[in-house]
C-alpha cells in the first residue's frame, strides 16, 4: 500500500505544481468593470461596483480623488462634473463645480451624484443607466467594505490616482498622493487584489518604490504620450517617454519597470500587443463597450478589457469559451 500511497501523493503534488505553474505563467483573462459598471448604474458609486460584483468581474476599475482632509473618494473628475452632479440645493451644477481637494468630505457628502443630467451628450451615451437618486460619494473604504461584507474573497481593485502634470494645484503632488492611496490600501488589507493605475506615471514610480506588494498599471492615450507644448518631453510619462526608450509605449513601460499596459482601444495593434508580451507585459485596454471592438481586442488575445458594460463582454468571451 505504501508505494501505492507515495505515487498517489507525487501525482497530487505534480498536479498541484501543474496548476500553481498556470496560474503564474497564464494568468486569467482579467474583465474589469469600468467605474463599477457605469453603462448600468451611477458611475463610480456603491450600487455600480454592487452591480459590478453581481455580475461577476474580475476587478472593479474606481477613480480616486482626496479631500481637503486627506479623505480618499472615488471620483472621476477633479472638479464636481455637472453632467452628473446635483448640488445641496438638489439643483445641478450650473458649470464645473469646485475642486475636491478643496472640499472636506463632510461637504462632498451634502452632492447627489445618482442620476445623469438629462439632455446631455453624457446622458445619450449611457442610456441604460438606471438612476438611483441620492447616491453620494464613496470612500475608498466604503469600497472595500462593500466587496467585503458581500463575502466576495476575489475579486480585485484598480485604483486610478487622478492627477494632472498639468494641474499642480488641483490635488495633492504625486508623492503625497500615492502614499494615501498606498495607506487606504494597506489599512483594508487588500494590497495584494490591488492594482494602482494611472496617467501619471509619477505616482506609479512611487507606489512600486513604497509599495511592491501592490501592482501598478500603466495608462496611455494619445493626450498623454504626445510631446509637452513647448516640444520638451510628455509631461505625463514621468520621464519614460517613447523618443528615449525604443521608440513604443511597451518599451517604455519596461523601462519605467511596469508589467501591465493600459492603451486606449484605437491605439492597440498586433505588432504593439505582440511586443507587449515579448516584454513581458500584459495588456489590458479601454474603455471598450462595443462587441465589434471586443472582437477585435479578443482576437490580439489581449490580457483583459476594461468595459462600461462587461455583461456585453462577457457575452463574447462566453462564445469563445474564455470565460464559462
Ligand atoms: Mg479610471
Amino acid at each position: 500500500m505504501r508505494p501505492v500511497r507515495h505515487a498517489l501523493l507525487a501525482v497530487a503534488g505534480l498536479l498541484f505544481s501543474a496548476a500553481l505553474w498556470a496560474q503564474t505563467v497564464t494568468p486569467a483573462f482579467d474583465l474589469q468593470g469600468h467605474r463599477g459598471a457605469r453603462g448600468l448604474a451611477p458611475e463610480n458609486t456603491l450600487p455600480s461596483f454592487q452591480k459590478a460584483l453581481d455580475l461577476g468581474v474580475d476587478t472593479l476599475e474606481c477613480d480616486l480623488a482626496i479631500t481637503r482632509d486627506g479623505v480618499v473618494v472615488v471620483y472621476h473628475d477633479q472638479w464636481l462634473n455637472p453632467d452628473i452632479t446635483r448640488g445641496p440645493d438638489g439643483q445641478w451644477l450650473q458649470g464645473r463645480g469646485p475642486a475636491i481637494h478643496e472640499l472636506t468630505y463632510a461637504e462632498l457628502q451634502r452632492y447627489d451624484v445618482g442620476r445623469i443630467k438629462p439632455g446631455t451628450e453624457y446622458a445619450k451615451t449611457f442610456p441604460h443607466q438606471q438612476a438611483i437618486d441620492g447616491t453620494r460619494i464613496p470612500r475608498l473604504s466604503d469600497l472595500f467594505d462593500l466587496v467585503r461584507r458581500s463575502g466576495n474573497t476575489r475579486a480585485g481593485f484598480d485604483c486610478e490616482t487622478k492627477i494632472s502634470p498639468l494641474e499642480p494645484s488641483a490635488s495633492l503632488p504625486p508623492e503625497e498622493f500615492a502614499r494615501r492611496v498606498i495607506a487606504e490600501v494597506r489599512q483594508a488589507g487588500m494590497a495584494t487584489r490591488t492594482m494602482i493605475q494611472s496617467f501619471d506615471w509619477r505616482t506609479l514610480q512611487v507606489v512600486q518604490k513604497q509599495a511592491p506588494e501592490i501592482r501598478t498599471m500603466y495608462l496611455s492615450s494619445p493626450r498623454t504620450l504626445a510631446r509637452a507644448a513647448d516640444g520638451g518631453p510628455s509631461p505625463w510619462l514621468a520621464g519614460f517617454d517613447p523618443d528615449r526608450h525604443g521608440g513604443t509605449v511597451p518599451q517604455s513601460v519596461r523601462a519605467a519597470g511596469g508589467s501591465i499596459w493600459a492603451p486606449n482601444q484605437t491605439y492597440l495593434t498586433p505588432a504593439l500587443r505582440n511586443e507587449a508580451r515579448a516584454l513581458g507585459i500584459r495588456v489590458i485596454p479601454w474603455t471598450v463597450n462595443d462587441p465589434a471592438m471586443v472582437n477585435k481586442l479578443l482576437d490580439m488575445q489581449v490580457d483583459g478589457i476594461i468595459s462600461d458594460r462587461p455583461d456585453l463582454v462577457q457575452i463574447e468571451l462566453r462564445k469563445r469559451a474564455v470565460k464559462p
